[in-house]
This record gives C-alpha cells, structure tokens and sequence, in this order.
C-alpha cells in the first residue's frame, strides 16, 4: 500500500542508507543483485525496476527478457558488515515478466504458488532448516583450498576451534539482520561449522537461507578464509546436510500434534510423511541438486541412503524429534546446503499436501539401524534407497507428476537442461581417482 511505501521511504531515509540493492534469485537459489542510489528507491518500490534477465542462469527466454524486479518491502535489511558512511540495504524481490505477471522461472514465485495451495486448506507450512559448512584457507592466490583451518570436532570448544571468533561474527551479522540464532557448533568434521535459527514460514526462512549462506561467504572471506556449502568437499568424512525441520499449522496450532494418537503424532502427520516419503527420489532433484551432492548419500557419514521414517534413529531419512506440542515437526535429513531452498521447500509442502489430501500413509516407521539389515530384510520391508546420482534424480523428477505440476514446465525444463549439462561435463574430466586407481594395475 502507499502508506507502506511511505513508511518505508521514511525508515529509509532515518537509517541513512546510501545505496540499495535488490536482489532476486536464479533457478540454482544463486543470489542475484543490481544496486541502485537511493534517490530510485521510490520508483523501485512503486513500480519496480526493469532489468535483462537473459543471461540469468533458468531465466533465459531470448523473446521476453526483460523483466521487472518488486522488493518486497517485508525484507528490507541493512548489510551490517558494510561501514556505516556507504550504508547499505537489500530487498529481496519478486520477478515479474514485461506482462507484468509472475514470472514462472523465479523460485521464490514457485514457493508462493505452492504455499497458496497450503493455504487453501488453511495450512501455514513451516521450515526450520540446519545448514552446515565447511571454513577452508584461501592460498596466496587468494583461492580457496581445502586445507582445514581448525581440527575440532563435534561441539569442540576453542582452542581447537580457530573458526569460533568467525562463527561469533556470523551469529552477530544475523541477528542484526534479524534472525533469531538458537545454537552454533562445531560440527563432527574438522572445520565443518553449524548454525541454527529459529524456525518459521517457509517463504520468509527460504530468504533467510540464501542471506546465511551469502553472510557466512562474505564473513569468512573478510576474515581472510572461504566458507562453502559444498554437500561433499573432502571424501571418506562427513559431508554437509541441509536438515529440514517441517511442520504445518492451522490458525496458529501445530496440527502434526494430537495429544490422544499413538505417540502423539497426528493423522495429518503422518499423511504428510507419507507424501514426502512417496515423492523422495524427485525430491532428491531439489535438495542435493549437484553432482557432489550424491558422494554425501552414502553410508557411514549421518546422511540417509534409504527413503525411511523414525522417530529415533537417525540413519533414517525423516526423523521425528522428541519434542511435542508446538514444537512436533519432521526432520527431512536429505537435502544439502547447496539447493536452492524455494525449489526444495516447494516441492516439500506438495508432496506433502500430495499426503494429505490422499490419505497416503507411510510404512511402518524403521526403528532399527538400516545399515545393519541384509538387502534381503531391506526388500522385505519395502524400503527403497534415494537415487545414487543427480541424472538419476532428475529422471525420477521427470516421472513424478505432482512435484513436476509444483514447479511448473519452466523450470522442470531448465533444470532438465541443467542436469545433463553437469553430467557431460563432469563425464569429460577425468578424475584423480580413476588415475591412481588404474594406471598401474592396467
Ligand atoms: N553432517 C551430517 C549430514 O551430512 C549430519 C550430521 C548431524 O546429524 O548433524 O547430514
Ligand atoms: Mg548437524
Ligand atoms: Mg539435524
């Protein structure tokens, strides 16, 4: 509204902020940004700024390129890492095509439809998402390595953990911009790090997803060292997940909880495991979109193999914390900090809507350690194992008509292209491995 518009041009202004930047999102949940002086932000934010997205990676569309991007004015932030004479704020912002309509290759667009659909059935979907990363050196070439910067372990404390000043550093950047940070750690890996922030609707966590991973980027590099949220950057030890906590509420109450089921888990729930357990392997396509993504998937390092459900065990693929009431959620352990979170959280909440509104029960919950049954006793009890590698997933995503009905044929289209591109690329390089493992023994 313009009373809005007005507040804001006034919050604008009393900060003193001198340049803007509006930012949006590419199909691979990059971050994408054109700064402009903030004598444009009135008309940026009243009728939005034009730009050319034909060299945006899922945006290509050579006949309509030119687009329009409309800060939502609900993410206004202020960088707090830039100094305080050139201050600078963001937007995240919508992308409208030059009909002026929302345009179908925005994720963030994407995560909307598919949360209008939960919120015909009255439902919020929220997500509460644990991002782990790696902090790395950076030569004298100023580029990254994966030589570690400290060998701690899982909640170490300094002064094995050298990292712990840059950790602090990240938790303050955040809350300044308005997260609520709930615990930071050291995770298993040396320098592998993790953060966790307080859970909420799926839109505005997936904004807060792409602003951590960019803070924790810039932060580090400040700090002379490269952080990434690559899923696998050093074999034989624990890679990164992207834990999604997940849960729907109805005019403010957790429906997964209902205090006279078995375990106090609702119908509903268990519709919704269903959903995400029947749509797993497309699923896949989105929460570990990258070839080194399917080296996380395997077994011995805390990342599901096989498409299960438990309430205790954590080699299962959805896991149900302890906690009740309110807090009653599950935890998808699946994806990798390098998906694009508006792609995965849509697909989510449709698989799970998928649940719901089919009754798709999910099998009987796997209490034992997966790893430690006979493929034989795996069949038996029906459970299938996640796809072993981004093609493989992509075609799974080809076959599943309701996550492919989700993201709508732009996208699906793009990230089709996507993958086999990355796969005929890695196909032409020849790993280190292969050499060492071949070149004598043929
Ligand atoms: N790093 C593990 C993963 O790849 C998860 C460890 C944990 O349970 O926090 O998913
Ligand atoms: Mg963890
Ligand atoms: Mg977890």
């Amino acid at each position: 509204s313009d009373q809005k518009v007005d507040e804001m041009l006034r919050q604008i202004n009393s900060d003193n902020v001198k340049f803007i930047r509006l930012q949006f999102n590419d199909i691979l949940g990059i971050p994408k940004n054109v700064a402009i002086p903030v004598i444009q932000v009135e008309k940026a934010l009243t009728e939005g700024i034009w730009i050319d997205g034909s060299s945006i990676e899922g945006f290509a569309r050579i006949d309509e390129s030119d687009m329009i991007l409309k800060p939502d004015i609900d993410t206004y932030q202020i960088l707090p890492w830039r100094s305080e004479e050139t201050k600078v704020a963001r937007f995240i912002c919508d992308v409208y095509t030059y009909g002026n309509k929302p345009f179908d290759g925005d994720p963030r667009s994407v995560l909307r439809k598919n949360l209008d659909e939960a919120a015909k059935l009255g439902y919020t979907f929220n997500t509460g998402p644990e991002l782990e990363f790696f902090v790395f050196k950076i030569n004298e070439k100023g580029e990254a390595t994966t030589e570690f910067v400290d060998h701690g372990g899982y909640f170490d404390l300094a002064p094995s953990d050298t990292a712990e000043d840059l950790r602090r550093d990240i938790v303050l950047a955040l809350t300044d911009m308005g997260f609520e940070i709930e615990a930071s750690h050291h995770e298993v890996a040396d320098s592998q790090h993790e953060i966790d922030f307080k859970y909420g609707d799926a839109l505005s966590v997936a904004d807060k997803v792409i602003t951590f991973k960019f803070a924790t980027k810039t932060l580090a590099l400040k700090s002379g060292m490269h952080a990434t949220f690559m899923a696998k950057p050093i074999g034989l030890i624990n890679g990164s997940g992207m834990h999604t906590h997940g849960s729907l509420s109805k005019d403010g109450k957790n429906v997964f909880f209902d205090p006279n089921a078995e375990n106090q888990l609702s119908e509903t729930m268990l519709y919704y495991i269903g959903g995400l357990i029947k749509h797993a392997k497309a699923i896949a396509r989105l929460g570990n979109p990258t070839i080194n993504s399917y080296k996380r998937l395997v077994p011995g390092y805390e990342a599901p193999v096989y498409i299960t459900w438990s309430a205790a065990n954590r080699s299962a693929m959805i896991r149900v914390p302890a906690a009740r009431g309110n807090s009653t959620r599950a935890e998808l352990r699946s994806p990798d900090p390098t998906c694009n979170p508006y792609l995965l959280f849509a697909a989510m909440i449709a698989a799970g809507l998928d649940g719901i509104k089919n009754k798709i029960l999910p099998p009987p919950p796997t209490d034992v350690n997966i790893y430690h049954l006979s493929e034989e006793e795996r069949k038996n009890r029906g459970i299938e194992m996640l796809p072993g590698s981004l093609i493989e997933a992509n075609e799974e995503l080809l076959k599943d008509k309701v996550i492919c009905d989700a993201l709508g044929p732009h996208i699906v289209e793009n990230l089709t292209k996507i993958a086999i591109a990355e796969n005929d690329a890695f196909r032409l390089a020849v790993h280190p491995w292969e050499v060492e493992r071949y070149i004598s023994k043929y």
